[in-house]
């Protein structure tokens, strides 16, 4: 477990009429597996200049929170396990900026978001939008807060780098961050194409040298696990694999990530994006999450 250096803490209390409401920490409440607010205590998580690659960040003025499980550390049934629900995109003003694509200065080795070959990425774009014109952003959004709530009722930490449509953390900003505060980094996308094709991880790309660099090379492995094991939460929930649930793709979270680290994408511009089928989703997440912390329990 990860002890985070909050820079603040606005709100340390349980919230302890909703945890009288349920029946125990833990459970889920009356056999509603919807997402409902559950005790956790929260704290400010402010961008530290410190961190490995912190100046490689060009937007970090925002802040993201971190929930604990059960409202303290003293909690029952709390996994002392920190996951970072990273919402795509939703930083004004992160596509006229640009940042390093990889820590040591070498260009994509595919392209994507950015061209293959390039030193300089965007450091955070806007997102794609959907048919109906509902912004990327948003459906991201919503995925991530139910998510937490899910996550939250199993006994995990949530570092949420964005809860509304603006957050002034650039790419590498939110990849450190989750380096330095959570276990795990599970950024939600929904991809640009508009035929519905299924759900894949944005997977660590094959090329030799990708691998060979740091961190990547340290923790290329990790990311494939965390990714096969979201895959198979949301094949599990009914959700359709677009081929066999991987892209590769060479991504400035990947680059820069020390931790088990994916980009998942739940759909695409023509996927129902509903307010129930986002938590649908989530739920497919949270049982992926599940079967990766369960994966490293038997490590042990
Ligand atoms: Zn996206």
């Amino acid at each position: 477990m990860k002890r985070v250096k909050a820079s603040s803490v606005i709100l340390a209390g349980l919230l302890a009429s909703v945890m009288s409401a349920m029946p125990a920490f833990g459970q889920e409440a009356g056999g509603m597996e919807e997402a409902q607010d559950v005790a956790a205590s929260q704290e400010v998580v402010n961008f530290d200049e410190s961190w490995q690659w912190a100046s490689s960040s060009e937007i970090h003025t925002g802040s993201a929170v971190l929930y604990r499980a059960g409202g303290s550390l003293e909690a029952p049934g709390r996994k002392n396990f920190t996951v970072c629900v990273n919402a795509g995109h939703g930083t004004a003003g992160g596509e006229g900026v640009q940042t390093l694509s990889h820590p040591d200065g070498t260009p994509k080795v595919t392209g994507g978001t950015n061209a293959e070959g390039a030193v300089y990425s965007t450091a955070i774009s806007s997102g794609m939008t959907f048919l109906d014109g509902t912004p990327e952003a948003s459906a991201n959004l919503m995925t991530a807060l139910a998510l937490k709530e899910l996550l939250l009722q199993d006994g995990y930490d949530v570092l949420m780098i964005r809860e509304s449509d603006d957050v002034q953390l650039d790419n590498i900003a939110r990849t450190v961050m989750a380096n330095n505060c959570a276990d795990i980094h599970v950024a939600i996308h929904f991809d640009s194409t508009q035929s519905d094709k299924g759900v894949y991880f944005c997977s660590v790309p094959s090329d030799a040298s990708y691998r060979q660099m740091e961190p990547v090379a340290s923790h290329w492995q990790e990311h494939m696990a965390l990714g096969q094991s979201l895959i198979q939460g949301l094949a599990a929930n009914g959700f359709a694999l677009f081929g066999d649930g991987t892209l590769e793709m060479d991504l400035t979270q990947t680059s820069y990530s020390t931790i088990p680290s994916v980009d998942i994408e739940v759909g695409d511009g023509a996927s129902d994006h509903s307010q129930e089928a986002c938590a649908a989703r989530a739920r497919g997440l949270r049982d992926g999450i599940s079967l990766y912390y369960d994966s490293l329990q038997t490590a042990q």
